[in-house]
Order: C-alpha cells, then structure tokens, then sequence
C-alpha cells in the first residue's frame, strides 16, 4: 500500500479483512497527511463522476454510521442543515443520505427560504487516524517510512509483493505520474466550541462557500476551493473573511475564540482514479487518488473496490 492517508488507510483494512498480508508506505506520519486536517465531514465536493461518487459515498456512509454506533474513536454522527436561497430540489447525493428532509421555517435562519436537515458522519482525524493505525498495526499490518521517487519502485522496496495498492493523494502527479490530478487548496480556521452541536453549511454563500462543523472540543470553520493553487500557507485575510460568514451563518460564533487556521491541498482529478493496471515489472497495481474535496467521503466505498479489483481486472 503506498499512501497512509485516509484512502490508503481504509483500503488496508479491507485487505486485511480480505485476508493479504499488508505493508503500508508513506514518505512522512499520517498526521501530516492532507487528511489528517481535513473537516472530514460526510459530503461529496469536488468529485467525480457522480454515479461512481454516489456508489462509493453510500457505502461509506454506511460504514462509517455503524463505526459511530460501535463506538469507533473519533467517528460520530452531526445533524446538519445545509441552507439555499432558491430551491434546491432534490441533491444528486440524496439516495445516499437517510432520513434527509426539507428544514422547517422556524429551523431557517434569517435571509434563507430553504435548508435540507440530516444527519451525516463527521470524522475527528486527529483522534480516529491514530487509532485506525494502531488498529492496523495490532492486525498485522507492517509500516515502513521511505519516500519514493517512482511508483514504478513500490515493487523493490516492499520486497517484491503480488499487487501494489496506490493511494498516494496530490503526489500521484509526479509519482504515477498523472498529470491530471492537481490541488485545490482549502483552507479552514478552527474556534473555540461556545455550545454548538449542528453542522450548518451555505455552499452558495456570496461570500464564498461557508460551513460551521462542531467537534468534541472546537469548531471547524470553512472554507475555501481554489483550484490549481499550490500554496499551502494560511492567509490572515482569508481566515477574516471565513469567520465573517460563517457568523453570518451562526451568529453565536460572536462568542467564539479563534484557535488556528490551516490550510491543504486537495488531490483533486476530473474523475477519481480507482483502476486497476501494471507496473514496469509487471506487478498489478489498483490505482486509487483523486478524491478531491471527498476523500473521507469515499473511503471505505473505495476500499471494498481496491479489494475487488485486487481479485482480477
Ligand atoms: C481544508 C480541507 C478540508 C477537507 N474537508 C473534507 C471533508 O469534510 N470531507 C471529505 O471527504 N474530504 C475533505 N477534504 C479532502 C480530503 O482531505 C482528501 O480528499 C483526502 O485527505 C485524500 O486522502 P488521501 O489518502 O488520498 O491523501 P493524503 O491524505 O494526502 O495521503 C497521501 C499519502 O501518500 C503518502 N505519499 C505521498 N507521496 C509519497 C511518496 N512519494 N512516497 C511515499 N509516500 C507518499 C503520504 O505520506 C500520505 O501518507 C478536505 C481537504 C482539505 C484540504
């Protein structure tokens, strides 16, 4: 497996479960992976083509719904209202989501004629990628720091395995290489928590997208989409701008106290990469990158198909 991000990491415990013997490869600790700062809110943004998105977002949904009724670190479910000016009808993401239903009036905040309610799964991955890796590693999986240069080398490096799993987020641009995949930076500030327990997200905002997403201990505050920007550095009037429409959003984060902002780069593709293919040596490979804004959205989705895939094309 090259890549201890979230797709990597679900994809590894699917092979396991499926009975491989797992070496997992990354150039760096998971938490300075693009996932482990990621809102890692149950939505598909960014992400294509739809009706593999949906496939993919349901069953991870579905997963991650019963590892937050299990009691799995770091995995919860957040009731949401998603907010629109205009009608939105029904998404094209609705047959994921259970129990999804029109808000009522007085759920609306001023200046809002419509919302969706429902309840989604919000993954805390400063807390839950830890555990998952620790999970991994008391089922046997092996870790193994090394930067490679080439995919083409996972093969030499991992002592000559049957089948190459490759999920290596934005670096698949040089290491595939891919020259379709490219980043869409986000960036997002994180506050004090003054009581809030709902999601609440205005993807049309004039401001700019806007999403308030509560955790254990601290608010996400979003965000930003700015495809092609390689520039990872937060920016102070950006954070400025988050802050003032989120609290258009969520007036009680008047009260909240900036904590830090960050910012990454999404793997983004015009179309999710989860193919399967060969490498120089003739090692079958099961691509898996791309995922855009939606990484922990398909996770798991994915990694029940990078399990098919490794049983033959
Ligand atoms: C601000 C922000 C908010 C987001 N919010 C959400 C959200 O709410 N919901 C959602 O679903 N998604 C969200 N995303 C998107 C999500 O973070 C990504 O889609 C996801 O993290 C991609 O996971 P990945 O495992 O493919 O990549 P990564 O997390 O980037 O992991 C890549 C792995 O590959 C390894 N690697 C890379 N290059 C090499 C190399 N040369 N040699 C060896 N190893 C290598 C790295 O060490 C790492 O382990 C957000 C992203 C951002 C930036």
């Amino acid at each position: 497996m090259v890549g201890a991000g979230i797709v990597g990491l679900a994809a590894a415990s699917r092979l396991l479960d499926a009975g491989w013997r797992v070496t997992v490869l990354a150039d760096r600790p998971t938490a300075a992976s693009t996932s482990h700062l990621a809102a890692a809110v149950w939505f598909p943004t960014r992400a294509d083509p739809r009706d593999r998105v949906l496939a993919w977002g349901a069953a991870t949904f579905a997963e991650l719904a019963d590892q937050a009724r299990r009691g799995v670190p770091g995995v919860l479910m957040r009731e949401s209202l998603a907010l629109y000016r205009e009608d939105p009808g029904t998404p094209w993401w609705a047959a994921a989501v259970p129990d999804l239903r029109p808000a009522r009036p007085d759920e609306l905040p001023a200046g809002y004629a419509h919302g969706l309610r429902f309840a989604v799964p919000l993954v805390e991955m400063p807390v839950h990628l830890p555990w998952l890796t620790d999970d991994l590693l008391a089922r046997g999986a092996g870790f193994v720091t090394h930067r490679l240069d080439r995919l083409d080398d996972a093969p030499s490096v991992t002592g000559g395995p049957d089948l190459v799993v490759a999920a290596p987020g934005l670096s698949a641009r040089e290491l595939v290489p891919d020259a379709a995949v490219v980043p869409v930076r986000g960036q997002i500030v994180r506050v004090t928590n003054p009581g809030l327990t709902l999601s609440v997200r205005d993807e049309g905002h004039p401001g700019g997208r806007a999403y308030v997403h509560p955790r254990t201990d601290d608010v996400i505050l979003g965000g930003t989409l700015d495809e092609g920007v390689w520039d990872a550095t937060p920016d102070p009037a950006t954070e400025a701008a988050i802050v003032a429409r989120c609290t258009d959003l969520v007036p009680e984060l008047a009260h909240a106290a900036v904590l830090g902002s960050v910012a990454g780069l999404r793997p983004a593709r015009p179309t999710v990469r989860l193919e399967r293919g060969t490498l120089a040596d003739g090692t079958p490979v099961v691509h898996d990158y791309g995922h855009g804004g939606s990484g922990i959205t398909l996770s798991w989705g994915c990694a029940d198909e990078v399990v098919r895939r490794s049983a033959g094309p």
